[in-house]
């Protein structure tokens, strides 16, 4: 899969891709990340990408002219599945949609400053929208980071044990049971018994009615689909 994200902070990118399990995945080559400087191709000297909005008040607009610079150069040279700008009114992001996007081949990503993009770029440019939540962000690369790690490690071959994304929460609209390691004992809890019977089935069980109780307990919309 190709990953384009378009930002004026580039550098806000290199912790969270250069580590664990998407550090792996680029590594392995099942997912190529690219960011992409917006500001390479602004327009005048001083490399403007943002301007006084057009009827006054407080805060600056990104500049329509080095965005639809920049997205024609990168749609000249690519194949894009969807162009998709973070935006605090976009749907919102869940575990369904993150499944969706990690079966596309090609996506870019457009990050947002200041008050926001010229609209006329989400009218000609943009083909979905996404909200990694109901609160503002400074900027549009935490919810690019966040939106890019949760599709990459659902690509298949990025997990070592790909079940293991398979029973996280939300997979199949429930949450996860609880987990335990070593030891046995700690302050004088111990681990539930039935996961130390070896026997599979048992476990499952246990594990399937923990989730269920989980859920109903924190998110019973979960389960009717209501939430
Ligand atoms: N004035 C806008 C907010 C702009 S915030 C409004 O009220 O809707 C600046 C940038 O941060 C946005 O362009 C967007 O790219 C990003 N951003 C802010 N909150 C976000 C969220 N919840 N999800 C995704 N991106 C967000």
């Amino acid at each position: 899969m190709r990953i384009d994200i378009i930002t004026i902070f580039p550098e806000m990118f290199e912790g969270p891709f250069k580590h664990s399990i998407i550090k792996r995945a680029q590594l392995k080559g099942v997912v190529e990340i690219n960011l992409i400087n917006l500001r390479d191709y602004a327009t005048d000297k001083h490399k403007r990408v943002d301007d006084y909005q057009y009827g006054g008040g407080s805060g600056m607009v990104m500049m329509v002219e080095p965005i639809a610079n920049c997205i024609d150069d990168l749609k000249s040279k690519n194949e894009y599945d969807e162009i998709i700008y973070m935006s605090p009114d976009g749907e919102l992001l869940n575990q369904k949609l993150s499944n969706h996007y990690s079966t596309l081949q090609s996506i870019m990503i457009l990050c947002g400053h200041y008050k926001g993009i010229d609209e006329r770029i989400r009218e000609h440019y943009i083909t979905k929208e996404i909200s990694i939540g109901d609160y503002v962000l400074s900027g549009g690369e935490l919810g690019a980071a966040v939106f890019t790690d949760s599709i990459v490690r659902l690509i298949p071959g990025v997990l070592n044990d790909e079940t293991s994304a398979l029973s996280d929460s939300f997979q199949d609209d429930l949450l996860s049971p609880p987990v335990y390691t070593r030891p046995y004992e700690f302050k004088g809890i111990k681990v539930p018994d039935i996961l130390l019977s070896g026997n599979d089935k048992e476990i499952n069980k246990w594990r399937t009615e923990k989730a269920v109780e989980r859920t109903n307990e924190r998110r019973p919309g979960l389960m009717d689909g209501s939430c």
